[in-house]
C-alpha cells in the first residue's frame, strides 16, 4: 500500500498530460526527449507526482540510453520495484514508494559499486537544484 491514495480524477487534475501518462499509465517518454536527460546540476530529484525525494544528482550519470540514469535511489525505501512482463520482456519496474507512480525501470548494467542502472522518465521527476 502506498501512503498517498488519490483517485485517477484527482491525479488527472494535478498532473500534466505527459506526467499522467507516465506516472499513472506506466507510459514512457521518447528517448533523448526528456527535460533531464542531459541535466547534471547538483540537486535532489523528487517525484513529479508527490514530491518525495527519489534520487540524488550525485548518482546521476550519462548512460547514453536516452533517459536520465541513476546508479542508486536516494534511499532504498524511496522506491518500490516490481517485475514487469509487458512488451515481451522481463524487466523490473521502478515505482515511487510514496504515491505508487511509475518512474521507469532498473537494469543490472550500471556502474560500480551498485551495478544498477535506474532508467527514469524525466516527466516523472522534478529537480530541486541546490
Ligand atoms: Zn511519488
Amino acid at each position: 500500500m502506498t501512503k498517498i491514495q488519490k483517485s485517477e480524477q484527482e491525479w488527472r487534475a494535478e498532473l500534466t498530460p505527459e506526467q499522467y501518462r507516465i506516472l499513472r499509465e506506466k507510459g514512457t517518454e521518447a528517448p533523448f526527449s526528456g527535460e533531464y536527460d542531459f541535466t547534471f546540476e547538483p540537486g535532489t530529484y523528487r517525484c513529479a507526482g508527490c514530491g518525495a525525494e527519489l534520487f540524488d544528482s550525485q548518482t546521476k550519470y550519462d548512460s547514453g540510453c536516452g533517459w536520465p540514469a541513476f546508479s542508486a535511489p536516494a534511499a532504498e525505501e524511496a522506491i518500490d520495484a516490481e517485475t514487469d512482463v509487458s512488451h515481451g520482456m522481463v524487466r523490473t519496474e521502478v515505482l515511487c514508494a510514496n504515491c505508487g507512480g511509475h518512474l521507469g525501470h532498473v537494469f543490472p548494467d550500471g556502474p560500480a559499486p551498485t551495478g544498477q542502472r535506474y532508467c527514469i522518465n524525466s516527466a516523472a521527476l522534478k529537480l530541486e537544484e541546490e
